[in-house]
């Protein structure tokens, strides 16, 4: 089963893109089916469930087999009681078990759902194996149950566009033709994020290509103040924070790490700014940072950048090969205020501007009439996959043009016929005329 996995090129489509063959090699006595779907806007997840329901279902039964695990639990957004019901009426058989989440965010950060669902809560720094659990992403359950070659991505077109949908995308595709496929006027859009508001980044160029785990392009007019924020400068985030952090710490009191129990205060990596405190062990705590956003985008009252800052101190820590005492610590508990400072999304939303977004994605054919895809060799966690195509060689959908490397990692393959026009880190396929 894992070397097909593997030969597929299945990775977790949801997050890193961490080969899904190496994930499976251990054994859990849980296994919870990620569709929380928690950031506003996105709908791929759900509408996968909706339309897949049958295989999504089988993708989990054989991992829960290979993991000979005892539970298997759908943890979703309670709102969605259509598809609830119809995962219950069609799992009960199997003992397939439902988790109805709140719809807040971060319910889909893998270290939340697992303490929700399981009442487990997994070390800092952790796995959830750590606890037994296996975490698994809809679309990768999706991709075990199909067995063939992961040439396309689902993924939501959503913001300020005429009709927000969830699609199925060659791997490799540029947004741009993405976007004018789907009916977004490419000239007319100010900023695209890709992959969501909270954990998304900016998009720098409407070439670059739809990977394994691109999960959505979200359009905002220019002016915006979300992309604004994102595309502030460093130096620029470091220079406001130093002078303007008041140390409310409202940043850490709503910190989802830190109220799972976990060493993580964001207001001392801002205080950190100021003094260059990297010794220590509070501002060590920044290496438990999700990057979830919710201190920079909704917490802090004065819209600074403790997320930065702790993104900031984790690379630095990683560079000289620091670590906080409590990595690993298993006797953490969640704060005695967890569960009352969960943030609902309809929150996020208003704080965020997007209220005047429709916040729906339903899933629609397009017939993509792409004239090249270029292909990242390296779409996963891990090395890159190893050219085995040449120039002007013709390739068909589903063929090897990347193979597996020695070491971690997953082969890539064509998602259109024609011919091969450039091989480097990415494979550039043109259509055949
Ligand atoms: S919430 Fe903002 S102002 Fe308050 S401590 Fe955090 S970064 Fe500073
Ligand atoms: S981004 Fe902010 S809120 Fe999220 S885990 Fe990191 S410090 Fe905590």
């Amino acid at each position: 089963m894992l070397d097909r996995i593997r030969s597929n090129g299945v990775v977790g489509a949801g997050g890193a893109g961490f080969p899904t063959y190496k994930k499976l090699e251990a054994a859990a006595d849980t296994v919870i089916v990620n569709a929380a779907e928690c950031e506003p806007l996105l709908h791929k997840d759900k509408e996968i469930l909706r339309h897949h329901l049958d295989a999504v279902l089988d993708g989990l039964l054989q991992v829960v087999r290979k993991a000979g695990a005892g539970r298997a639990i759908v943890a979703i957004k309670e709102k969605y009681q259509e598809l609830i019901a119809e995962i219950s009426r069609r799992g009960a058989v199997d003992g397939i078990e439902l988790f109805p989440l709140g719809d807040y965010y971060p319910a889909g950060d893998e270290f939340i759902t697992v303490y929700e669902t399981t009442g487990r809560v997994i070390p800092p720094g952790g796995l959830p194996l750590d606890v037994g659990c296996l975490v698994v992403n809809v679309e990768t359950l999706l991709n075990v149950a199909l067995d063939r070659p992961v040439t396309h991505k689902f993924l939501t077109v959503g913001g300020d566009v005429p009709q927000p949908v969830t699609v199925r995308v060659p791997i490799g595709a540029a947004y741009g033709d993405v976007l004018r496929t789907v009916g977004v006027d490419t000239d007319a859009v100010g900023h695209v994020l890709i992959g969501g508001v909270m954990m998304g980044q900016i998009m720098r160029s409407l070439e670059e290509p739809v990977t394994r785990t691109t999960g959505a392009l979200l359009c905002f007019p220019k002016g915006h103040s979300l992309p604004r924020r994102y595309l502030t400068e460093s130096r620029e985030r470091d220079l406001i924070g130093k002078s303007a952090c008041d140390q409310c710490s409202f940043c850490t009191e709503l910190c989802p790490r830190y109220l799972l129990g976990h060493p993580i205060e964001p207001h001392m990596a801002m205080r950190g700014l100021q003094f260059n405190m990297v010794g220590d062990a509070l501002v060590l705590g920044s290496q438990f940072c999700s990057g979830c956003n919710l201190c920079s985008l909704y917490a802090c009252p004065e819209d600074l950048f403790p997320k930065d800052a702790c993104l900031d101190n984790k690379h630095m820590m990683r560079a000289k090969s620091l670590e906080h005492p409590d990595l690993g610590r298993t006797d953490v508990r969640p704060h005695s205020m967890q569960e009352y400072r969960h943030i609902p999304v309809a929150s996020l939303i208003k704080k965020l501007g997007l209220s005047g977004f429709r916040n729906v994605g339903e899933l629609t054919e397009f017939s993509w009439q792409l004239e090249e895809v270029r292909i990242p060799l390296q779409q996963h966690a891990g090395l890159p996959a190893v050219p085995v195509v040449a120039v002007g060689q013709r390739v068909r959908e589903s063929e090897e043009i990347g193979a597996a490397p020695n070491g971690l990692g997953v082969p890539v393959h064509a998602s259109i016929d024609g011919i091969v026009t450039s091989v480097g880190d990415d494979v550039v396929i043109r259509r055949n005329r």
